[in-house]
């Protein structure tokens, strides 16, 4: 009996990049995901399944073997802290920046910075390597918004053309990171399904384009 894999993909720009790597390593949705509203999708490789979740959910499901591999950003997986991943491959995709971005100066002000994101694990470690005292406040979506509004000095946002925060007066301060999608896999499934698995990646690998 053949093993039934499954992956894990989050909705938006990763699912639509990651259709075309996909079919490379010949696997072809059966279901359209942006008219379906299933969120098992079955693919035109029967043992293969495919889950559709919330980004920061990905890695979640990948360590607990929910699923056995999945595509999230970097920038979420360092978030998430990688316990128990594999990350075997760079897939090029959705590439961005992480950055801290405020008015010019912002990060020179004196005493407490308050850095406003919705990558606190991230942000607090990020200072704290620098022996920089913040207070990170957690938002969950128009980051660009609190400077503007003085709720913060900072924020730490993805950036990928620098326009969101150009229209809001907003300028990259610092680099923290270069973003991309990777392919995560479960520890277990890849010592269980190692031949499955392993067969698949060398598929995906070739299909990626060089940085
Ligand atoms: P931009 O105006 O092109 O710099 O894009 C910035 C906005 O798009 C921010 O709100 C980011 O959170 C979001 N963004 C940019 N790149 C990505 C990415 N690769 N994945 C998810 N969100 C992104």
């Amino acid at each position: 009996m053949t093993e039934t894999l499954t992956i894990a993909l989050s909705k938006g720009r990763i699912l639509e990049q990651t259709l075309p790597l996909l079919n490379a390593a010949g696997i072809e949705l059966r279901d359209d995901p942006d008219r379906s509203r299933k969120l098992f999708l079955d693919t035109s490789d029967e043992s293969v399944k495919i889950v559709v979740l919330r980004a920061t959910d990905v890695p979640t499901y990948v360590q607990y073997g929910a699923a056995d591999m999945g595509v999230a950003g970097k920038d979420v997986l360092m978030e998430h802290g990688g316990r128990d991943l594999y990350e075997p491959l760079d897939l090029g995709i959705a590439r961005c920046r992480l950055m801290v971005a405020g008015q010019p100066g912002a990060d020179e002000r004196p005493g407490t910075l308050r850095v406003a994101t919705k990558f606190v694990n991230i942000t607090r470690r990020y200072y704290a390597e620098r022996g920089r005292q913040v207070e990170t406040i957690k938002l969950y979506g128009s980051m660009e918004l609190a400077p503007l509004a003085g709720l913060s000095d900072l924020i730490v946002d993805l950036v990928d053309t620098g326009n969101t925060l150009k229209a809001n007066g907003l300028v990259p301060l610092e680099h923290i990171a270069d973003i991309s999608s990777r392919l995560v896999v479960n520890r277990a499934s890849m010592k269980i399904k190692h031949r499955r698995i392993k067969t698949f990646i060398d598929l995906l690998a070739a299909a990626v384009r060089p940085a």
